[in-house]
């Protein structure tokens, strides 16, 4: 009956629902979803797309897993909820589970969203300095072109103006320095020169504010968001060497490149660091259900084991860790595990690179680059002088590819001159005749783009 009726249906999704993200999607008609299975979601009008960024960056194992959907009813039928008084086996068994997969020994805190996930991150470092005697350090460092929520805090940590400007003031305190951007790098140096400088940056920042001032640095291990930024391992390492130096936490945003996404556990094991604290959520479940995770050091979190009041952390949350949720992130994990979801990103990615070299040669094609399977293709007008290409150009071959049956993403930062990389982030799940569909398609037209 959708189906049948779908202009009516489209007519009271546009008369009733404010789901929008863009002023351009807000002119189109909605894409309906009805089904989805694999790496492919079916509309309303029974047209088929293969999901080349897999919702929002997170639908890592695919969509129609039965064992998923098992795992919430199962779980739903036993106990669906108990508030945060009380805990629950899926929330132990979780919380021991995501500590073996992280390097550390870390501490869980359960709510629902990335945002949410990073709000908690910024609450507990403030509270952590204070209760260290540091009550100055209240201040955060983010890069600009980073995303990081859209609550008031975690908009505040985000360094996208176009997302933030209307909405201010922020949460104040949120500092932001250039992330490197190793394709626009000053020539005469090398990638590791112009990252440690970048890194260096971050300390003369430090300085400037009054070192005593700073609480943390936020960083996701790849700017996913903001242009698919990977940056050099010097960089990463830099950045973690001066917060120890400092005082200063790391935090670090894997609530897209955590679960496999990179071709590692978590996007931050490609490097040798020592984060503070880790942010989880999209991957955890591959979103069949919300969560989120704060995971804290354990000498972080001791530092909150006093008697007094005011040693709490005060921070309720409804839905945070309910015993739904935690059950489907654990079938989730053994599902990657089972299948090697990991391995697999690194392979597809590797192979999707090699596939798509050619289109380096491509008059509008600036920079290709990739870790794991989450892949950026950055288009300029003109290739001597990386000019970022038109809003046009970038939305005809967005658009050129969806009339083809692939949707893929978009994303850098209108305000700041960069809204002009494609993002491609599929299933991890995705098979190889996925790729070669995604392949297909992106080649094809990029051809009748030239
Ligand atoms: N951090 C990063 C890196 C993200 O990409 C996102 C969402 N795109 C968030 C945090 C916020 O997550 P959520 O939308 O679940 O609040």
């Amino acid at each position: 009956t959708l189906k049948k009726d779908s202009q009516a249906l489209v007519a009271k999704d546009q008369q009733n629902i404010w789901h929008h993200m863009s002023k351009d999607d807000a002119k189109k008609e909605p894409m309906i979803a009805t089904k989805a299975e694999g790496s492919w979601i079916t509309d309303h009008k029974g047209d088929k797309y293969l999901d080349g960024l897999s919702g929002l960056w997170c639908v890592n194992v695919g969509y129609g897993r039965e064992e998923l959907a098992q795992a919430a009813y199962n779980q739903m039928k036993e106990m669906a909820y108990t508030s945060m008084a009380q805990s629950h086996l899926p929330a132990i068994q979780l919380a021991e589970k995501l500590n073996d997969m992280l390097d550390d020994e870390y501490m869980i805190f359960y709510s629902n969203s990335g945002s949410d996930a990073n709000e908690v991150a910024f609450k507990m470092a403030r509270q952590y300095h204070q209760q260290n005697g540091e009550s100055s350090r209240y201040k955060f460092i983010s890069r600009y072109r980073a995303y990081h929520g859209g609550s008031l805090g975690a908009l505040a940590a985000t360094g996208q103006a176009l997302r933030k400007y209307k909405y201010e003031p922020l949460t104040s305190g949120f500092l932001h320095v250039a992330p490197p951007d190793n394709y626009r790098k000053p020539e005469g140096m090398s990638v590791k020169e112009y990252n440690l400088q970048r890194a260096q940056e971050i300390e003369e920042k430090i300085i400037w504010e009054q070192k005593e001032t700073i609480a943390g640095i936020i960083m996701e291990p790849v700017i996913t968001g903001g242009g698919v930024l990977i940056p050099d391992p010097a960089y990463v390492e830099k950045v973690d060497e001066i917060c120890k130096r400092y005082g200063v936490l790391l935090i670090i945003d894997e609530v897209i490149c955590g679960f496999g996404r990179t071709g590692r556990t978590f996007g931050h094991m490609h490097y040798d660091i020592k984060p503070d604290i880790v942010t989880m959520a999209k991957g955890l479940t591959s979103a069949y259900l919300p969560l989120s995770v704060t995971a804290v050091r354990k000498d972080i979190y001791e530092a909150f084991s006093g008697t007094e009041d005011n040693h709490h952390f005060r921070h309720v949350n409804t839905f945070g860790g309910n015993p739904a949720s935690c059950a489907v992130a654990l079938k989730n994990i053994e599902i990657m595990e089972k299948e090697n979801l990991t391995q697999r990103a690194a392979v597809l990615g590797e192979r999707l690179r090699d596939e798509l070299k050619e289109l380096e040669n491509h008059p509008y094609v600036g920079d290709i680059r990739n870790q794991g399977f989450v892949m950026g293709i950055e288009m300029v007008e003109n290739k001597e002088t990386k000019e970022p290409a038109t809003d046009q150009r970038v939305s005809k071959i967005m658009s050129e590819c969806k009339a083809n049956g692939l949707i893929i993403g978009r994303n850098g930062d209108t305000v700041a001159g960069y809204n002009n990389i494609l993002a491609l982030c599929p299933p991890l799940a995705s098979t190889d005749e996925d790729l070669e569909f995604i392949v297909s398609v992106i080649k094809k037209v990029f051809n009748q783009n030239q």
